[in-house]
């Protein structure tokens, strides 16, 4: 979630919503990448894995995750998946619907299939492709969305560069430069943003960095920030890597995201990738994002992370006060209805 809608999002905080609702648009992907989150089985943290949940396709869809988002009233909508370019038929419709609610709505896709031309330049619509290395790497792990397919499918597009940094990345000193100059160079991508392969607790993935790997990671992206400007991420928010959220109660993201399913019922917890993740070697960006500003000093020995954590206390009661006065209000009903007959 980007950092002004929170800030701005503060007296929803207060009143108890969440500013955030991720998405997952669909099930189905037509990728297997090695590593992926969402089909994890431990993701749901039901025992159902992804693909066993029912989803929705056409008006059906569309309708519901209208219905979902005007209940929450969210001000950033991030629609993922599967993919949810899987679903561009009912985007076409849902889209339009969305951005006149005056929502920031962000895409995450593979780039699969082309980009549609009416998500070209329009305002508060962010289309963010997932690029996991240069091709040789990419194209193994993310078929059938290789290079050759994504510059095709994003030209003339202003897409934002989303790359999950992995152990295998680290193997040459001059990786991660060579991918963020290939994307600098490419017209069609306005933003590089670079994130860390997370991974559940207790698991031994070779694609997790090591401590070392991570600190050689922090030292890259803070030189690399200075030389390429299209690579979106403060120098404290590439420092967070070093000392992401402690448990999901103090990560900022997970506390101001609703992470909804495909069903669009179940609710993944406690953050985007469900299940039991490892904080402590979380290399979320929008985590490591958030978590900066968190560290924010407002006041001498005032901190935004510091207030957040009060409105977020404050906002728990609303919403425990309202569901009481519902409950009441319900049985009040009841009983006068049972009075009238
Ligand atoms: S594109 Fe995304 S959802 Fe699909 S397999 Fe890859 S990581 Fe998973
Ligand atoms: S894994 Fe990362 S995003 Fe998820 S709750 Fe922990 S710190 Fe937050």
């Amino acid at each position: 979630m980007q950092t002004q809608a929170v800030l701005s999002a503060w007296g929803d905080i207060l009143a108890g919503r969440t500013p955030a609702l991720s998405i997952e648009l669909t099930k189905e992907c037509p990728l297997r990448c090695p590593g992926c989150y969402a089909f994890d089985a431990a993701h749901l943290g039901n025992g159902q894995v992804l693909r066993d949940l029912s989803d929705f396709r056409g008006e059906a869809l569309v309708g519901r995750v209208l219905r979902a988002v005007d209940e929450r009233a969210p001000r950033h909508v991030s629609l993922v998946g599967g993919d949810p370019l899987v679903r561009f038929r009912e985007l076409e419709s849902l889209l339009p619907q969305l951005l006149a609610r005056g929502i920031f709505v962000q895409i995450v896709t593979s780039a699969f299939r082309p980009l549609p031309e009416s998500w070209r330049n329009r305002p508060r619509l962010q289309v963010v492709v997932s690029i996991d290395g240069l091709q040789p790497e990419h194209d193994v792990r993310r078929a059938p969305a290789t290079y050759e397919r994504i510059l095709a499918n994003i030209r003339g597009q202003q897409i934002v560069v989303h790359c999950t940094i992995t152990a295998q990345m680290l193997s040459r000193a001059d990786y991660l430069r060579d991918f963020i100059a290939y994307w600098s160079a490419n017209p069609d991508a306005k933003k590089i943003w670079m994130s860390v392969f997370t991974p559940q607790r207790g698991a031994d993935l070779p694609e997790i960095p090591s401590a070392a790997g991570r600190r050689f990671i922090v030292e890259q992206l803070l030189r690399l920030r200075t030389e390429f400007p299209k690579l979106d991420m403060a120098a404290s928010a590439i420092e967070q890597l070093l000392a992401p959220p402690a448990s999901p109660e103090e990560c900022i993201f997970a506390q101001t995201t609703t992470c909804l399913s495909a069903d669009l019922n179940t609710v993944i917890s406690p953050c985007q990738f469900g299940g039991s993740p490892d904080c402590s070697r979380c290399g979320c960006i929008a985590s490591i994002g958030l978590a900066a500003l968190g560290k924010h000093r407002l006041a001498p020995g005032v901190t935004v992370g510091a207030l957040f954590q009060g409105s977020l206390a404050v906002g728990k009661q609303v919403r425990r006060a309202r569901r009481v006065l519902a409950g009441r209000a319900s049985a009040a009903a009841k009983a006068a209805s049972a009075g009238l007959d």
